[in-house]
């Protein structure tokens, strides 16, 4: 469908365009929007991605080791029998680049890039009360004018770059793997030195140590992780994803964290200790985000966490040969599964190479960046290259870079000043028609994204189907909905170990200056989808539509 836009000029340099939606993002969660509106409800659709092409996260992502860490039957969409069974992975989990290849045949197959500005930047979106209309402005001197405005502008997608004096001063080069360059780096021969630890940098590590000269990792946080056990698909296990798509489909939407496989309802402390060690050595053995799974009060139960943190950290000691390295990277200080859980490959194998040397930030913090390295309070590291592998201004981040601002021109960054405030992590009160996709207050970051990005796009999807149909205007939640919703993501967390990670990107934690607040919605995916079913079916509950 062609997009029919109403243009006329209001200036010399901007030009107006009239659209009925407007999307920002062309990631798993812009693509997928846009299919719904403008195929399924007919509307005319803008997506506006600032990079060249689609692919989000792995379009800017291609760090050495970069790969998701679900697995690949599980993560894609889900809402083609036809789209799944025609796309095949090679490997348990796709890398950056099969991910973009995926995602540009999903474009393909659907004709989504007819509607996609690529190149092109949102700096700004404002709420015109009088005209209840979206204005959204580009680094292209275009405006956008438009009935809905949805931003797809994903959870990990701003990059965070610490503040260390001297950055400027670094006569190397420097990269976050964020924004890595696209003809990638030669690290051969290079010295090399990489801060975080995190999930990004335990994939990172290995890779970066098999080409450098020598690698250094400075750690501040001690990290769990688990084997990732990559290997080639079989042909058995790529028709079992085929032929049994319907009853995978089935356990991701009805658990709680959207993967392909059931937790299991079994408790780590009443469990006796030799059964214990079993399973959880067959867990260690099959590898990935499953091993949480093979008990149901890990994360709820420190007693539980302990014991399941002490078998990974006698792991640790016994893959890293060095005692002094492996106590270091087993001085853990939050209980398992409280930070994003990491899976890896040979990530503490690669500290028994000889190339590869550990500083602990903790003891020895840095202080700067001079012209030849990294100088912390004990010593100056001298280094060719630093890799900043320190993660993202998570959540709010994409959000609150774009100058937003709603009814009576209140802007985002004001209304979420100590915190975001939204209900169901899909509108804030005072921004009627705007709806974030996976926002603060969704599952978002704590579920397998693409079940996590399918429920929130279908249920905007029926919500504005629902309003062209009975020819409402607006929609905007109650501060009173948005208020309790924030408590109740509260509580959801409170029952879980995972405020107990103090510098979770979760919390916000590892941005200074950002408010504290624990933002993703810990109260399982198919109770949060059940949540927001009910408050559609009982007339969309908690918002004023008119
Ligand atoms: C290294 C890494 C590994 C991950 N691994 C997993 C995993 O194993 N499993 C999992 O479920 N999830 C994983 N994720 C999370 C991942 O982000 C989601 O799975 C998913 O890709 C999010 O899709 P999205 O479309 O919502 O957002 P994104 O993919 O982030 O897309 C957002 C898009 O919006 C664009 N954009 C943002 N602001 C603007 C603006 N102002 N103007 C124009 N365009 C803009 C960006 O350029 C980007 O293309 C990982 C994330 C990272 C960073």
């Amino acid at each position: 469908m062609s997009i029919a836009e109403a243009t006329n000029t209001q200036n010399s340099s901007t030009k107006v365009i009239s659209v009925d939606a407007v999307i920002i993002g062309a990631g798993f969660s812009g693509m997928y929007q846009l299919l719904c509106l403008r195929d399924k409800l007919k509307l005319n659709v803008k997506v506006i991605e600032v990079a060249d092409e689609v692919g989000g996260t792995w379009y800017w992502n291609r760090y050495p080791g970069a790969r998701c860490d679900s697995e690949s039957h599980s993560y894609q969409y889900y809402f083609s029998d036809e789209l799944v069974k025609e796309w095949e992975w090679s490997q348990r989990y796709p890398d950056h680049a099969e991910i973009r290849r995926y995602l540009s045949y999903v474009a393909d197959k659907f004709k989504l890039r007819t509607n996609i500005s690529f190149k092109t930047k949102v700096t700004a979106a404002k709420y015109n009360d009088a005209e209840n209309r979206w204005h959204v402005m580009t680094d292209k001197g275009e405006e956008y004018v438009a009935k809905y405005f949805i931003t797809a502008v994903g959870c990990l997608s701003s990059a965070n770059i610490p503040k260390i004096p001297g950055l400027e001063t670094f006569s190397g080069n420097w990269y976050h793997t964020g924004q890595w360059p696209h003809e990638g780096v030669d690290f051969k021969g290079k010295r090399v030195g990489i801060i975080g630890t995190g999930s990004t940098g335990i994939q990172a590590i290995p890779v970066i140590a098999e080409q450098a000269a020598h690698l250094t990792v400075f750690q501040r946080t001690a990290n769990y992780s688990i084997p990732a056990r990559n290997a080639p698909l079989t042909a058995d296990f790529k028709k079992f994803a085929k032929e049994k798509l319907e009853q995978i489909r089935e356990v991701m939407h009805t658990n709680t964290n959207g993967h392909a496989f059931r937790i299991v309802d079994r408790s780590v402390v009443k469990t006796p200790e030799q059964e214990r060690l079993e399973i959880l050595e067959k867990a260690w053995q099959k590898g990935g985000l499953e091993f949480r799974a093979a008990f149901s009060d890990v994360l709820i139960d420190k007693s539980a966490n302990d014991i399941v943190a002490q078998f990974i950290c006698e792991k640790i000691r016994e893959i890293v040969k060095d005692p002094a390295k492996a106590a270091i990277l087993a001085d853990i200080d939050h209980p398992f599964a409280t930070k994003r859980p990491p899976v890896d490959t040979n990530y503490f194998e690669t500290y028994n190479r000889d190339n590869v040397s550990i500083v602990n930030l903790r003891k020895t913090p840095i202080e700067k960046i001079t012209a030849q390295g990294i100088k912390t309070t004990e010593q100056e590291y001298p280094l060719d290259i630093i890799v900043f592998a320190t993660g993202f201004d998570a959540l709010t981040g994409p959000l609150l870079n774009i100058n937003i601002s709603g009814k009576n021109n209140m802007p985002l960054k004001e209304a979420w000043a100590a915190g975001p405030v939204n209900y169901l992590g899909v509108q804030v009160p005072g921004f009627p028609n705007m709806f974030t996709i996976t926002g603060p207050g969704s599952p978002s970051v704590l579920c397998n994204m693409p079940v996590a990005i399918e429920q929130h796009v279908e249920w905007i999807t029926n919500c504005i189907a629902e309003m062209q149909t009975k020819g409402l205007n607006k929609i905007e939640a109650t501060p009173k909905a948005a208020d309790d919703w924030v408590l109740e993501v509260n509580a959801a967390a409170n029952a879980t170990l995972l405020p107990q990670a103090k510098h979770s990107w979760y919390l916000g934690a590892n941005v200074p200056g950002k408010p504290q607040v624990f933002m993703p919605y810990a109260g399982g995916m198919a109770h949060f989808k059940e949540i927001c079913n009910n408050v559609a079916k009982n007339s969309y509950a908690g918002f004023v539509r008119s």
